[in-house]
């Protein structure tokens, strides 16, 4: 499948993108793994995209359309992907649509989460995710909470509250989210690509991908 999932920062995009992966074996493209992967190593992609991160302001349109214009013409993408994260603007999302006719690649939906304000608030304030680049599995210290407290359960590495987890960021990139991304929903819905999920829980998002695309 080839999806984009749309929704504010913690409704559910990654979770709902690690359990995709696992109906077709589609890949999972976070932008947000991949710039904090780069800020870890200390790239110059990194130390670019770092102060934007911190504050909970998006990165510039030109940095990621640079990453995402390769990430999605590498192999593993010909089986599908879920984009987690991008595109976040309307310029990202154009050259998001000249970028697949260009590649060939047709989209089959964009699929928005809706969650509640004050669940999404709840969660993100109780977010743990694992430090590690190679890994960065999300925890919740109330409702999933790491075996070991503090320790990632998959690969020993420290589960961490993201700095860009802070009340003020949080908010921030709610107020980001809801200015520059929140746009696309009408943007995709325009060329009837849009589903729309009011929901709570990711199994019901599963659910209702898995109805649409008859798998
Ligand atoms: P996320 O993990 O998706 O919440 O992303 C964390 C941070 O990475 C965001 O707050 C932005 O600073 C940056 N980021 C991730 N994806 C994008 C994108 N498509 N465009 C601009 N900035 C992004």
């Amino acid at each position: 499948m080839k999806l984009i999932l749309l929704g504010a920062p913690g409704a559910g995009k990654g979770t709902v993108a690690k359990l995709l992966t696992a109906v077709d074996g589609s890949v999972q493209i976070s932008t947000g793994d991949i710039l904090r992967g780069a800020v870890t190593a200390g790239t110059e992609l990194g130390k670019e995209a770092a102060g934007y991160m911190k504050r909970g302001d998006l990165v510039p349109d030109s940095l990621i359309m640079g990453i995402m214009e390769a990430r999605l013409q590498e192999s593993d993408c010909e089986k599908g992907f879920l984009l987690d994260g991008f595109p976040r603007t309307i310029p990202q999302a154009e050259e998001l649509t000249e970028l697949l006719k260009k590649v060939d690649i047709q989209l089959d939906m964009a699929v928005e989460i809706d969650v509640p304000k004050d669940i999404i608030l709840d969660r993100l304030c109780t977010r743990r995710t694992c430090e590690n680049p190679d890994c960065q599995a999300i925890y919740n210290v109330k409702s999933n909470p790491p075996k070991v407290e503090g320790i990632c359960d998959k690969c020993g590495a420290k589960a961490i509250q993201r700095e860009d987890e802070t009340e003020e960021a949080i908010s921030h990139r709610l107020e980001t989210y809801n200015e520059k991304t929140a746009p696309l929903i009408d943007f995709y819905k325009e060329k009837g690509l849009l589903l729309s999920v009011p929901a709570t829980s990711s199994d019901a998002v599963i659910e209702a991908v898995k109805k649409k695309l008859n798998l």
